[in-house]
């Protein structure tokens, strides 16, 4: 394992990526020093917009797959990349390797106060794989088309990469501190939860934190159009927690011609029946409330939030969003994979099924309480891969002058017709191995987005892409936070 304070390897330009492969020299330092993005079209100010564009493409271009089995590339050549652009105007970041090729990045950004708590700026380098066959561009082009910057990772979250590093490289330049003092962290696999990246600096180097209170990083801040064209701004205050789940049932081996009455292929076959057509009960968390009760006022309607159907039918008004905010008013548990005998004429005496469960903030004992309830005899429970809940108040820190107002009174300046509301996110990310610190981390990844624009179906899925208006949007958001932050 190697890990230390970032060395350029020579003393040219910052190392840039080659358009493809260039993982495959991970090991071997900068994979080329020529920029390969094309410039912008016009001639934004140099507050970062001038560069985000560039450094998207450029993240892009770098395959950082993590396909959650070690058999990708590794996010070395990213953890490069982006080391450099710090190293390059003069910040110390260092590397951290977990395991061959898994590197994370980590700079301190000194504060204009620097007795004040730190802020923890966040985003994960590693991407999901992507099928070139289903996308209309090369997923690692980084391409430009229809003002978009297209590619694996264009909102999960390169973007956000790109935003935050055009926006410090700019005001170091510049001379322009942050209010308090910043940790940068750019971590490894994310995408297979976090062991290697988070995980690992939070367990092995957790010194680079001290000091850090609060964070910022993915999948919010982002703008939903209303059918009424109000604009939402959501940031992501909450996460569900997470409990993947294995079921053994066992019966008695034997042969398929007998009659076999203690078969475990049935039993299981039973369990996750029972499971998966359990309808788990509406259950409004604080800031699912807070969501839904603002969204209500903003679309001058009247809900009763006892009524479930209701509710859905609120909150269908979030057009595609509505399925990542609908997995947020219940818990959830879907069977993922089944495995069981090996031969048509055997009955086994062994059966398995793997599900995906996500329980609400606060709701994990009633979960798994309910899942055991549920069980038919014979089939026993284990959890194979289990993480917490999160849910920063929201509703409490308004007027406090706190976090939250800040984030809200910078996208509010940006955007005068935005309204800010919190929501929980159905998935997870790196907030929840630094809520081991103590840290409260909110999603907020500024984005302004044209109405109509799937953003959440673009994660992990086909044609993502991000906006340009949008990357440039997010970094005069970002510049301003770290004033006011
Ligand atoms: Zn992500």
């Amino acid at each position: 394992m190697t890990s230390g304070r970032y060395q350029p390897a020579s003393s040219g330009p910052v190392p840039r990526p080659a358009s493809r492969g260039a993982a495959d020299t991970r090991d071997d330092g900068p994979v080329s020093t020529e920029p390969t993005h094309a410039a912008p079209s016009e001639d934004p100010p140099a507050d970062g917009r001038d560069e985000v564009v560039g450094i998207c493409q450029d993240l892009i271009r770098i395959p950082s797959v993590n396909r959650g089995d070690g058999s990708g590339p590794g996010e070395r050549a990213a953890a490069e990349y982006v080391a450099g652009l710090l190293a390059e105007v003069g910040l110390q970041p260092e590397v951290f390797e977990s395991a061959p090729g898994r590197a994370s990045v980590v700079a301190r950004w000194e504060g204009a106060d620097p007795g004040r708590d730190g802020l923890l700026v966040h985003g994960h380098t590693d991407v999901v794989p992507a099928d070139a066959a289903d996308w209309k561009v090369d997923p690692f082009s980084g391409e430009l088309l229809d003002d978009c910057v297209w590619g694996r990772g264009a909102v999960d979250m390169k973007d956000m990469d790109a935003m935050v590093l055009a926006v410090v490289r700019a005001r170091v330049r510049a001379g322009r501190p942050p209010a308090r003092p910043v940790v940068l962290a750019f971590t490894a696999d994310e995408e297979a939860g976090s062991a290697l990246g988070a995980g690992y600096l939070v367990d092995h180097h957790r010194d680079l934190f001290d000091g850090c209170t609060e964070g910022i990083s993915e999948v919010g801040g982002f703008s939903v159009t209303l059918d009424n064209d109000r604009r939402l701004y959501l940031v992501q205050s909450a996460e569900k927690g997470i409990a993947w789940l294995r079921l053994k049932a066992t019966g008695v081996a034997g042969h398929g011609s007998m009659i076999q009455r203690d078969n475990a292929v049935s039993t299981l076959a039973r369990a996750v029946t029972a499971l998966a057509g359990h309808r788990w009960p509406l259950t409004l968390t604080p800031t699912v409330r807070e969501l839904l009760t603002s969204l209500a006022d903003l679309l001058e309607v009247t809900v009763d939030f006892d009524d479930e159907e209701a509710v859905r039918a609120l909150v269908a008004r979030l057009g595609p969003l509505s399925r990542m905010v609908g997995a947020t008013l219940t818990h959830t548990l879907n069977p993922t994979m089944l495995q069981a005998g090996y031969k048509a004429n055997v009955v086994p005496a062994q059966a398995t099924a793997t599900l995906d469960g996500r329980f609400l903030p606060g709701g994990e004992r009633d979960f798994l309480d309910t899942v055991d309830r549920l069980l038919p005899p014979g089939v026993v429970r284990e959890t194979i891969h289990s993480d917490v809940a999160v849910e920063e108040p929201w509703t409490e820190q308004l007027g406090s002058g706190g976090l939250v107002d800040t984030m809200i009174a910078c996208l509010t300046d940006a955007d005068p017709e935005a309204t800010v509301l919190p929501y929980t996110m159905s998935g997870g990310t790196d907030g929840k191995v630094f809520s081991r610190l103590g840290i409260a981390s909110y999603g907020f990844a500024p984005l302004q987005l044209p109405p109509g624009l799937d953003f959440s179906g673009m994660f992990h899925g086909i044609d993502e892409r991000v906006p340009v208006d949008a990357l440039r949007f997010g970094v005069g958001v970002l510049d301003s936070f770290f004033d006011r932050a």
